[in-house]
């Protein structure tokens, strides 16, 4: 018997941009809910720092975006790159009809904290922090809740639903048998930072060149950077060493070729193994996988925050009344899978296609590839930008908030 038992109607396994999303939703909406996160704060450096402009409108029909957007962050309006040493405009946020033109970019930390501390706004919200989740409880074919660890002993979160938000290495999904797809990746990222210095341009951009690509986000007061590698090619790097690492990003971006030095130690350097999957079906009675836990996406177009917090918004419109009932059928979960599964099928198809036909033969033997078509037709015309942008800025099948807000004044 557990040190500790649980009584709740929605328990939520992971914090993070879609578990927080979903947990603080439904306390809006009176459901009493139990959101579980194994780490003791929300401290994690080289996560999904991009927050899209389809997640800012969402917070903006929450009636919490000024409050949001005076957490610092820096605004990228436009994405554009250096291809083989020659520079392309590509999506351009500003051409879009939508009230944030612009990526924010802003420690996930921030965002989680924001989300944390206005779900506490509600009684119904519940947010366990280093209770990790170890296995699920069934009983006659049914998820009825979840067994965790605390750093006081055990716990059992007995649930109404149980909802998998725990990230692409998902235990819940895991523990639940569900069948993975995997689309495959031909690269994996090393991220790492470098300082920022006056005179540096302000501007998020990707640079492409045979056999190497870097990315650069702007973070204000820091370059962020994504330095793309061959899938599994950590240990050549590492054994070619860290001197010959500096000096191939030296060669591909000039403007860090001064602070190349920064980086004295491999532990600066945060591998992201990157993995395309999704699930083959998201549910069991009594079960939701959503966000990274039921589709891990490439890093390509960086929407993976984004579909996490969709998915999570659409769970909780379709969700919050059953839930209130105490009357969650299969059927129910079911509809989140086929209104989230489109987006993700088409997201993650757009992203293989440029795995496959840029990145990959970039990587391979990038030195007859000429700039892709899409690139140089968004350079020569300017309102086609635009199309870049919603793909990665909106995205496919943008969802609204339509739960209610308990605490509102009765009309
Ligand atoms: C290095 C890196 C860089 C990235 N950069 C970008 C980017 O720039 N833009 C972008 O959009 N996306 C990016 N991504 C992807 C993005 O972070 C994810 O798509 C997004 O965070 C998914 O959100 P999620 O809530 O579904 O899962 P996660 O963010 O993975 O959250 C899962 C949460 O569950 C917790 N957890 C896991 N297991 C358990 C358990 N058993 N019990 C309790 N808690 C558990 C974890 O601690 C975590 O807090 C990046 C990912 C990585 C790894």
């Amino acid at each position: 018997m557990a040190a500790e038992q649980l009584s709740t109607r929605c328990c939520v396994v992971g914090g993070g941009p879609c578990g927080l999303m979903l947990g603080f939703l439904l306390a809006r909406a009176g459901v009493d809910t139990v959101v579980l996160e194994k780490h003791g704060d929300f401290l994690r450096d080289f996560r999904g720092d991009t927050i899209h402009p389809s997640t800012l409108n969402m917070m903006a029909e929450l009636g919490l975006l000024d409050d949001f957007l005076r957490l610092p962050h820096a605004k990228a309006p436009a994405i554009g790159g250096f291809f083989k040493g020659q520079e392309f405009a590509f999506a351009d946020f500003r051409y879009l009809p939508i009230r944030c033109k612009f990526i924010a970019i802003m420690p996930q930390w921030d965002f989680l904290n924001f989300l944390a501390e206005r779900g506490r706004n509600y009684p119904s919200f519940h947010l366990r922090m280093r209770t990790e989740a170890t296995d699920l409880i069934q009983d006659g074919g049914r998820v009825t809740g979840v067994r965790a660890t605390t750093p006081d002993g055990s716990l059992e979160v007995r649930a109404e639903l149980t909802v998998g938000c725990d990230g692409r290495h998902s235990t819940v999904r895991e523990r639940a048998g569900l069948t993975v797809d995997d689309l495959g990746a031909p690269m994996d990222v090393l991220w790492f930072r470098f300082s920022k210095k006056p005179g540096d341009p302000d501007e998020t951009m990707g640079r492409f060149d045979a056999g190497r690509i870097l990315v650069m986000i702007d973070r204000s007061d820091y370059w962020q950077c994504a330095f793309v590698i061959r899938k599994g090619a950590i240990e050549e790097i590492q054994r070619a060493g860290l001197p010959a690492l500096r000096q191939t990003i030296a060669r591909l971006a000039p403007l860090f070729a001064d602070r190349v030095d920064e980086l004295k130690d491999w532990d600066q350097i945060k591998l992201l193994t990157v993995a395309v999957n999704r699930l083959r079906r998201w549910h069991q009675p009594g079960l939701l996988c959503i966000g990274d836990a039921a589709h891990a996406m490439s890093p390509i177009g960086g929407v993976g925050v984004n579909l996490a917090v969709q998915d999570a918004v659409a769970a909780a419109n379709l969700l919050w009344r059953p839930l209130n009932a105490g009357t969650v059928r299969e059927e129910d979960l079911d509809r989140v899978q086929r209104r989230r599964e489109f987006p993700t099928r088409v997201t993650q198809r757009l992203q293989v296609v440029v795995q496959n036909n840029v990145i990959d033969r970039l990587l391979r033997d990038g030195e007859g590839l000429p700039a892709p078509w899409p690139l140089r037709l968004t350079s020569l015309v300017p309102p086609l930008r635009g199309i870049p942008a919603w793909l990665i800025g909106v995205g496919v099948r943008p969802e609204h908030v339509h739960t209610p807000d308990v605490r509102a004044p009765a009309r």
